[in-house]
């Protein structure tokens, strides 16, 4: 029976679907694991588990790979039109459409986060795979004017073959989505694997997969952890891709196991540290309305949080004084309250982020709001506050390091040469953000920060058509977009002698 707050109630869908037995999607069919081992999943609002899953082990990838390989040689990539590939990925979007409510249930549940943000999930899921589905009919090759006239020489862009998709716990469904679409829209077949932490909108999703049409094999579902689930995957022989999304230490074992088993390719979406940077000729009313949300949303656990503030000294003051205020109102509680803010995703997730929390009071910030687990009713979930340091010494820990909790580091600077300088002195580089009235400052943080997005005046904005993806340590490869059709096919030079 699921625990669910007062006063809030669950569409019957939601209910019966955690009510059942929940298996595996491997070539069409519904299957436990060989091994019979299954894992809970849990909601992070109260730790209390929400449902069991199969815990795939290496036979079941193998299966799950060779479903793929067959599909991939006989249907998906050979039979199947390039149109049809396009109304099928409609047609899901259409059933996710349908689902919302559902879907947002299960997320918000399994997640713990807020209904209204679990939604924006889902129909960022339904932009994405809509998005994608107009460009099967537009993958073009090209003629070139190589060789001597009598020969014809032309490319083309072919899929990659099975693509084996490793996601994370903090956009569940969207980052699944933000695979799955290109990766399908380019003719490969797929073995999605969810992150432990969060694998029941993943496996919803498979049933309006079967439902939406798509030949058997061309999407599998395996759950369980990076090992031995996520392993099998990165280590198998016959998977040409291993797309990743996840932390920077995961990536380095990807790539390893990617170069010591069949060099399959890699694209790495990896962790952040991103500046967000505050110029006192900034529009003050435009910075403050975004900063809690840069700082904070998804509870910190989002890739490209706003994680260091570098605020320009004559407004320091100010923005501090707004961005604690702020902070303080942001409601905090299980997700199907909708509140502005959920709880950790685990236990361990928590005392990570504790720990980072100590660290930076040991090594002498101030501590200048939150710090310390939530208590009272919010007591048996996973739940930190918003916490804010204030520091002058970006070589602290806390200032390094990912800490992917409700944290951000402040720190005031003078020159707009210092805020690039200290912007770029990271090991990451996924996306930076500055706010400014001056045009020319603008455009000139906007290429000298070394971040694969950078937001001038606004924060989190993204889209399926704009490539996305990390510089340094952030990781390698761009989704969405062009840049994702590229991702996922290889160019073949075909040369003809006439
Ligand atoms: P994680 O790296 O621990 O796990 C991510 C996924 O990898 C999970 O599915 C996990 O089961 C799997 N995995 C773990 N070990 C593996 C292994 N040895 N082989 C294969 N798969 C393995 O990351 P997390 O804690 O789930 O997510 C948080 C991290 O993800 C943060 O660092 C965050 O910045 C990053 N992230 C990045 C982006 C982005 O787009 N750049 C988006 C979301 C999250």
């Amino acid at each position: 029976m699921i625990r669910i707050p007062q006063g809030v109630s669950l569409d019957p869908q939601t209910i019966r679907f955690l009510e059942q037995p929940q298996k595996m999607l491997i070539g069409g069919a519904w299957v436990e694991a060989k091994a019979g081992q299954r894992f809970s999943t849990l909601n992070p609002a109260d730790g209390k588990a929400l449902s069991t899953v199969p815990l795939a082990g290496k036979e079941d990838v193998d299966e799950a790979v060779a479903a793929a390989r067959k599909a991939f040689e006989t249907s998906w990539a050979t039979k199947i039109s390039p149109a049809k590939r396009g109304r099928l990925m409609w047609k899901l979007a259409s059933l996710i459409q349908r689902d919302l409510q559902v879907l947002t249930e299960l997320e918000s549940l399994d997640n713990g986060k807020p209904m209204e943000k679990a939604r924006y999930d889902v129909l960022g899921s339904i932009n994405h795979l809509q998005y994608f589905a107009g460009w099967p009919t537009k993958i073009e090759g090209s003629t070139l004017p190589a060789g001597s006239p009598d020969k014809l020489v032309y490319t083309r862009r072919e899929p990659l073959g099975v693509v084996g998709l490793i996601v994370p716990w903090n956009f569940p469904l969207l980052m699944a989505v933000w695979k799955l679409a290109p990766a399908l829209a380019c003719g490969n077949c797929c073995i999605l694997k969810p992150a432990e932490q969060t694998p029941l909108t993943a496996l919803y999703l498979g049933r309006l997969i079967q439902e939406a049409g798509f030949p058997d094999g061309v999407v599998n579902i395996v759950t369980g952890p990076g090992e031995p689930t996520g392993e099998a995957i990165t280590r198998h022989m016959d998977i040409d891709k291993a797309g990743f999304t996840g932390s920077t230490a995961v990536g380095r074992k990807i790539m390893e196991a990617a170069a010591q088993s069949n060099l399959k390719r890699v694209s790495l979406e990896l962790g952040g540290k991103s500046p967000n940077v505050v110029f006192a000729d900034a529009d003050m009313a435009a910075v403050l309305q975004s900063l809690h949300w840069a700082s904070f949303y998804n509870t910190g656990q989002e890739c490209t949080l706003g994680s260091r503030l570098y605020v320009q000294r004559p407004v320091f003051e100010q923005v501090v004084d707004a961005l604690k205020a702020s902070a303080e109102k942001l409601s905090i509680g299980h997700g199907l309250t909708n509140p502005d803010l959920g709880p950790m995703i685990s236990e361990k997730q928590m005392d990570t982020v504790l720990g980072y929390i100590h660290s930076g009071q040991a090594e002498g910030a101030m501590l200048a709001l939150g710090g310390h687990r939530c208590e009272g009713d919010l007591a048996e979930g996973y739940f930190l506050p918003p916490t804010i340091f204030i520091h002058e010494d970006d070589r602290l820990k806390i200032v390094q390091e990912e800490i992917f909790g409700p944290v951000v580091v402040v720190s005031p600077f003078d020159s707009q040469e210092e805020a690039i300088h200290r912007a770029n002195d990271s090991r990451y580089g996924l996306a930076a953000a500055a706010w400014t009235s001056d045009i020319s400052r603008a455009h000139r943080f906007a290429h000298a920060v070394k971040a694969g997005t950078v937001w001038i005046n606004g924060y989190d904005l993204f889209d399926p058509a704009v490539p996305f993806g990390g510089y340094k340590e952030s990781g390698f490869g761009r989704e969405m977009g062009r840049s994702a059709i590229e991702l996922y096919t290889q160019e073949k030079a075909v040369w003809v002698a006439l």
